[in-house]
């Protein structure tokens, strides 16, 4: 069995239990209220969201910067930066823990990517492994490692207020196109305890003769929102589901200084709870209604005893995303 918080810190839990008690009940009442909010938001989005037209691609192909699981000679991290191209152009969804950590520079030299072969940049929310780093996140400032190249104004879609420097941000508040023929859920919000009301964005597209490919940053809105979303917008069935699903059960990845902070930060839950085996039971039962060809799992944020178990339950035939892999649709 594992520790979300390491027994060497309880002792100093323990005496700091009089500030902490205090502070994590206020934090409850905002998360509460926060809780409301989102379903509010949520339930108007979904009620406003409106059919469009969604070009069909000839194909769609994901390359893969920055994952958990990787490639042999390729940086793994838990954090997410995907490379999407198709007949209409590219976007690249997410840029990682950007300068923080030598995973996105490392993995896109080896790859040969870098900004100019990109048509515009969307980040899925922001979090620290999501839109370059702990600093980044902080400052609400998306940062891109110098490695990559100077940004030459290409769109930065973003799902809430933050910055891009050398970019054209432009905040996402509905369903729409983006570039590449890849559409945007809009942002979908989710309160996260410790993070506040958190807004992110999934992406989707249309494979001529297939059907929707959908994917997803660390997943927060739940998949099951996110599916719901998209089958407002367009009536194809659902080809490909991917990305984080936001699943630490038994363990978080990334963790620092005997803190599992994926089980304590990310979740949807007070903190005194966690995500649970009955959770993913539900999301399984989901995925196999939504009944996807292909379920391509991130292994950033879930840990690998969820990714046996989605791998074992899902009818679908499933794959964990490794950095430095090509996929086609
Ligand atoms: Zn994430
Ligand atoms: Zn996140």
């Amino acid at each position: 069995m594992s520790f979300r918080i390491s027994p060497l810190w309880w002792p100093f839990l323990g005496v700091a239990s009089p500030v902490i008690a205090p502070f994590l009940l206020a934090r409850n009442c905002k998360f509460k209220k926060n809780r409301e909010l989102a379903n509010n938001l949520n339930e108007d989005r979904l009620h406003q969201a409106r059919p469009f037209d969604i070009p069909e691609l000839d194909f769609l192909e994901l390359t893969i910067l920055v994952e958990e699981k990787t490639e042999r000679n390729f940086l793994g991290d838990a954090a997410v930066s995907y490379l999407f191209r198709s007949n209409q152009g590219s976007l690249l969804y997410d840029v990682g823990f950007g300068p923080e950590r030598p995973a996105l520079a490392h993995n896109a030299a080896r790859l040969g990517i870098n900004l100019n072969q990109i048509d515009s940049l969307c980040i899925s929310h922001l979090h620290p492994d999501h839109m370059g780093g702990l600093k980044a996140s902080r400052a609400k400032c998306v940062t891109v490692p110098k490695e990559l190249g100077i940004p030459k104004g290409q769109p930065c879609f973003l799902p809430d207020k933050a910055v891009a420097e050398g970019f054209k941000c432009e905040l996402i508040d509905s369903p729409r196109l983006l570039t590449g023929g890849i559409a945007t859920t809009g942002p979908l919000a989710r309160s996260l305890f410790f993070f506040g009301l958190t807004e992110e964005q999934a992406l989707f597209a249309h494979i001529k003769g297939k059907g929707l490919v959908i994917f997803t940053g660390c997943g927060h809105p739940t998949i099951e929102l996110i599916v719901q979303m998209v089958s407002c917008i367009s009536n194809e069935p659902v080809y490909i589901i991917g990305g984080g699903l936001h699943f630490p059960v038994t363990a978080g990845r990334g963790n620092r200084a005997g803190i599992q902070f994926q089980t304590v930060m990310g979740t949807g839950k007070p903190v005194w709870q966690k995500i649970s085996d009955d959770d993913l039971s539900d999301t399984i039962t989901a995925l196999n209604k939504f009944n996807p060809r292909k379920v391509f799992l991130s292994g950033h944020d879930s840990c690998d005893h969820s990714l046996a178990r989605m791998k074992k339950e899902l009818k679908a035939e499933t794959e964990v995303l490794r950095a430095g892999m090509t996929y086609r649709f």
